[in-house]
């Protein structure tokens, strides 16, 4: 079965890149979103790769950010790559490492805190003015 690695999409991008296959297979199966991968599930008919493949293609390419994301196939898989994978990371709803705007971040060491001043104390600790 034909699988679509997405780990580099945050899930709102995944949702919606699953339901484009399903819509563009018309019933032959349905996509799921399955961790970071979207699987086919067959219903009438197995899908061939390269129908699948110009589905996922048709999606980033309609994409505003598309000149980010590039899409090849890989061992049996379709794979969609982010040109800057770190900066969706960091946006990711699922991994809980969104922040609120109230808190301050340590860049040096996983320190959080809702005080300015305990911050700057804190990452001057470091080595660093
Ligand atoms: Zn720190």
């Amino acid at each position: 079965m034909i699988g679509v690695e997405c780990g580099e999409m945050t899930v709102d991008e995944q949702i919606a890149l699953a339901s484009a296959i399903s819509d563009g297979l018309a019933g032959k199966a349905v996509a799921l979103i399955n961790g970071t991968r979207i699987v086919l599930d067959a219903l009438s008919g197995e899908p061939s790769p390269d129908e699948v493949m110009e589905i996922v293609k048709g999606f980033a390419s309609r994409r505003k950010d598309s000149a980010e994301w590039s899409v090849e196939a890989s061992e049996g898989s379709i794979v969609v790559h982010s040109s800057d994978p770190l900066s969706r990371s960091r946006g990711r709803k699922d991994t809980g490492q969104l922040l609120p705007d109230n808190l301050f971040k340590c860049p040096f060491c996983p320190f959080v805190t809702p005080y300015e001043e305990l911050y700057v104390v804190h990452y001057r600790s470091h080595g660093f003015a």
